[in-house]
C-alpha cells in the first residue's frame, strides 16, 4: 500500500520546524528516521496532513559531553550511538543496549529521538532512559523545557511531548564511581523487538557497598518500567552478599505485564525477572573482576 498524499516540509533550522508544528498542530507529525513511522503510513494505519522532516536540520544531530554526561541530539542515528567512543565510556548501557534494536540497516536510519518519542513500550532506549533518569530537551513557539524520564512515559505510544513539541536532544548523566552495566532481552529472532528485557547499572561507594542501582525493564508494561524493588534491595549489599536470582525475582511484582499475540502476560513476567536476575548476575561479576584488578 502507499501512504495519503501529504504535504512535505524539509526545514533547515529547529526555530522553522517547531513553527511548522505549531502552524499545522495536530495534523503534522516530525519524520526523522522514518523505520516506524513510514510503515504505519504505508500501512495507512494513520495518516497525516503534513510531514516535518527533520533530516536536514544539522543543529539535531551529534553526541557532545555535558556536565560530566552526554548530551545526544535527538537525530543522532542509532548506529551512531552504537559505535560512539564517548557514549562507550560515559553511557556504556547505551552502548550495551543498541545492538539489540532491530537490524543494523534499521540503526542506520533509526534515531535515539525517534525511538524515545515513539515510546513504544518495548523499545530499547526508553527502558535505559528511564534507567539511568535521562532527560528529554524539549522546544515548541513557546521556547524550551525539560522533562526527566520519569515523567515523559505516559502509556503505550504516549510521551509527554506535545502536538507542537519537537523533542531536541536527550542527556543521560555518567556514573563517577565504580559501577557495572549489563542489558539484556528476549525476542522470538533476532532483530525482532523484545518480549521481555532489562538494562541493569549498579555502583558501589569508597566501601565497596552498593550505593546506585538502576533496574529499567522493557516488554512488561504498558510503559518502560522501573524495577524499583530491586534497586531497594540491592541498596548497602556488599557485592559477593547480592544473590542475583533471588533479587531478580522481585522485579515480578514492579511489572504490569499486558499478553498480546506475541507473548501471554505470565510469559513476560517470568521472562523478565528471569532476565533481571541475568542482568543483576552480569553487572556484579564485571564489578568483581574490577574489584579483583581483572
Ligand atoms: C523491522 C523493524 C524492527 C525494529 N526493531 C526495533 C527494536 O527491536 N527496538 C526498537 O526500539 N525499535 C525497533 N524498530 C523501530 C526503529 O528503532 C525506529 O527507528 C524507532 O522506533 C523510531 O525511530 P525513527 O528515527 O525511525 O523515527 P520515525 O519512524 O521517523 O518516527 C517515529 C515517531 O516519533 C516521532 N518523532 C521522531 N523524532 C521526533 C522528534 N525529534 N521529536 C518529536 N517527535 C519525533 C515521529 O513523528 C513518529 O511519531 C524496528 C523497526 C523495524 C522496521
Amino acid at each position: 500500500m502507499k501512504p495519503a498524499p501529504f504535504e512535505y516540509h524539509a526545514p533547515e533550522t529547529v526555530a522553522d520546524v517547531v513553527g511548522l508544528l505549531a502552524e499545522y498542530g495536530d495534523d503534522a507529525k516530525p519524520l526523522a528516521g522514518g523505520q516506524s513511522l513510514v510503515p504505519m503510513l504505508a500501512m495507512r494505519l494513520t495518516r497525516f496532513e503534513c510531514l516535518v522532516d527533520l533530516n536536514r536540520v544539522d543543529e539535531l544531530f551529534g553526541v557532545a559531553p555535558r556536565d560530566g554526561g552526554i548530551r545526544i541530539a535527538a537525530m543522532t542515528r542509532q548506529a551512531d550511538v552504537e559505535t560512539d567512543p564517548v557514549v562507550a565510556e560515559r553511557v556504556p548501557l547505551l552502548h550495551l543496549a543498541t545492538p539489540h534494536i532491530g537490524h543494523f540497516q534499521i540503526r542506520n536510519r533509526g534515531t535515539i529521538g525517534g525511538s524515545i518519542a515513539h515510546a513504544d513500550p518495548a523499545s530499547e532506549y526508553p527502558a535505559v532512559m528511564l534507567a539511568l533518569d535521562g532527560t528529554a530537551e524539549i522546544a515548541s513557539v513557546s521556547g524550551t523545557r525539560e522533562v526527566p524520564a520519569a515523567e515523559f512515559f505516559e502509556s503505550t505510544f504516549m510521551s509527554a511531548l506535545a502536538a507542537d513539541e519537537l523533542l531536541v536532544a536527550v542527556r543521560f548523566p555518567a556514573w563517577d564511581q565504580p559501577a557495572g552495566f549489563a542489558f539484556d532481552e528476549i525476542a522470538r529472532r533476532s532483530g525482532d523487538f523484545a518480549l521481555a528485557g532489562a538494562a541493569v547499572g549498579i555502583g558501589l561507594d569508597s566501601t565497596g557497598r552498593i550505593d546506585r542501582a538502576a533496574v529499567g525493564m522493557l516488554g512488561v508494561g504498558p510503559t518502560p518500567l522501573r524495577a524499583s524493588t530491586v534497586e531497594s534491595a540491592l541498596m548497602g549489599l556488599a557485592v559477593g552478599d547480592a544473590d542475583p536470582v533471588e533479587i531478580g525475582h522481585l522485579a515480578a511484582g514492579d511489572m504490569e505485564p499486558v499478553g498480546d499475540v506475541h507473548a501471554g502476560a505470565d510469559y513476560r513476567r517470568r521472562a523478565g525477572s528471569t532476565l533481571v536476575g541475568r542482568v543483576l548476575a552480569r553487572a556484579l561479576s564485571q564489578l568483581s573482576q574490577e574489584a579483583n584488578g581483572g
